[in-house]
């Protein structure tokens, strides 16, 4: 397979229109004329490249990866060479700048391989997305010009033992000392923690208790490599096995001042901002597992008999794969308007926990179901769909939980309905 990415930059300039409709090119400057389900032959070329990886190579060995929780790196290796990761990246720093809606498709199909390949690859696309929302020049050449040359990964560090929900309850303390910060605290819970090459991590900077979060938390690049830090043992999770879950230990971790996100008192929001990107891929990853649920179940049920029939042709069954497939397109859509907004230049805050919340309960609800239809055969390992029930549970916790995209939601919504009011 040819890296894709590569001849992009050669075909960009060639797409902007397709008969009669205008269509988007990959990069987020050029409009649709209206709505439109329509890819554009670009962005059907990566969701055809990130499908024939996913299913010809991701799917052969998530089994294998579930088991014994290595880390895939061979995948995530090849995944870098097709031009799959890092996918938005400023062309500044040497990457595609692509659109969140060409993000979206790529890391559907990727999810459909192994959720916990998929999980690998978004959470370094987390730990990049706050240089990309407020580094500056200098850091954003260093540090994600380094990915774009070499298959490393990144890491977002913001979640504490005690304090996930509750952002602003952390207690990792950075105190500038000089031209430079100390830091000491411990994070938990942090995806790609023992292979990043660096950190984006949050820390509070204000000694004021009374200081709102807004100004008391400063956001940082760390190199991983820099004294002091200590990575904790592989946390065994229930499912995404094969993805690197962490705590690490910040002990007198010295960090120079140039290694600040726009300034001291700016973290909070670079950190939380970063989740309006990366929920909706978040949200198609979940879509992608819920997708294969389904087909697993279709095919199981077209070849399994009970009663002198095809279980697919009981209508409990048969209906059960229905409700699936309406989950799956409604939680699609909601994935592909919550990337549609970005792209269109909109906060897209309301969409993008829509679409994780749902794209959440759909995930679950599907393998569940696929579980059910396989009967017996979907409790064992021997069949890929228990697999995927443990996976899917992961998408109601990580970027914030269900409740909290609904106690989002929930505050857009009466947020709207005051300013309207006015
Ligand atoms: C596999 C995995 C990977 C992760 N990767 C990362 C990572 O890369 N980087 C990172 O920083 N973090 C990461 N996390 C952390 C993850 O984001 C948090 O676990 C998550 O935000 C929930 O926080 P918590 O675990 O502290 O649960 P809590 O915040 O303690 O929540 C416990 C329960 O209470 C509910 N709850 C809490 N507050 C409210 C409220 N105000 N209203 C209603 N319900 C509420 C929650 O929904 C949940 O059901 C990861 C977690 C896991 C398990």
């Amino acid at each position: 397979m040819a890296s894709f990415a590569r001849q992009i930059a050669r075909v960009r300039p060639l797409i902007k229109f397709n008969g009669d409709h205008a269509v988007r090119a990959a990069s987020t400057t050029t409009e649709s004329g209206g709505f439109s389900l329509q890819l554009s032959p670009e962005q059907l070329e990566f969701k055809t490249t990130a499908r024939k990886f996913a299913r010809e190579e991701i799917l052969p060995k998530a089994a294998e990866y579930d088991r014994t929780g290595e880390y895939p790196w061979d995948l995530i290796k090849k995944a870098w060479s097709l031009g799959l990761m890092n996918t938005h990246i400023p062309t500044h720093c040497g990457g595609l700048n692509l659109g969140l809606l060409e993000c979206v498709t790529i890391t559907e199909e990727l999810a459909y391989g192994c959720t916990g390949v998929q999980t690998a690859i978004e959470a370094n696309s987390l730990g990049q997305m706050p240089v990309i929302l407020a580094g500056n020049e200098a850091q954003q050449k260093k540090y994600l010009g380094r990915l774009i040359e070499e298959p490393l990964m990144s890491a977002y560090c913001v979640t504490e033992p005690t304090a996930g929900s509750d952002v602003a309850g952390i207690r990792t303390r950075a105190e500038k000392k000089g031209d430079q910060y100390v830091i000491n605290g411990q994070k938990m819970w942090i995806t790609n923690g023992s292979v990043a090459n660096w950190y984006f991590l949050l820390a509070m900077t204000s000694s004021d208790p009374g200081t709102p979060a807004g100004k008391a938390f400063t956001g940082f690049i760390v190199d991983a490599n820099t004294p002091g830090i200590t990575v904790g043992r592989k946390e065994k999770n229930m499912g995404q096995r094969c993805s690197d879950t962490r705590g690490i230990t910040f002990e007198d971790v010295v960090v120079p001042k140039e290694n600040v996100l726009l300034g001291e008192g700016a973290g909070f929001k670079i950190a939380m901002g970063a989740f309006d990107k990366t929920r909706p891929p978040v949200a198609a990853g979940a879509v992608g597992l819920a997708q294969r649920a389904l087909d697993e179940a279709k095919n199981y049920s077209m070849q399994r008999k009970t009663m002198g029939k095809l279980i697919c042709e009981h209508q409990a069954v048969a209906f059960m794969l229905a409700d699936m497939a309406i989950g799956v397109e409604a939680a699609r859509l909601l994935v592909q308007r919550s990337a549609w907004e970005t792209d269109q230049g909109r906060r897209n805050t309301y969409f993008a926990s829509i679409a994780k919340a749902y794209a959440a309960d759909v995930a679950n609800k599907c393998a569940a179901d696929a579980v059910q239809i396989f009967g017996g055969n979907g409790f064992n390992t021997d069949y890929p769909v228990e697999k995927l029930m443990r996976d899917a549970k992961i998408y109601m916790i990580y970027e914030g939980t269900s409740q909290i995209q609904r106690l989002i939601i929930s505050r857009e919504l009466l947020t709207q309905t005051k300013e309207e009011k006015k």
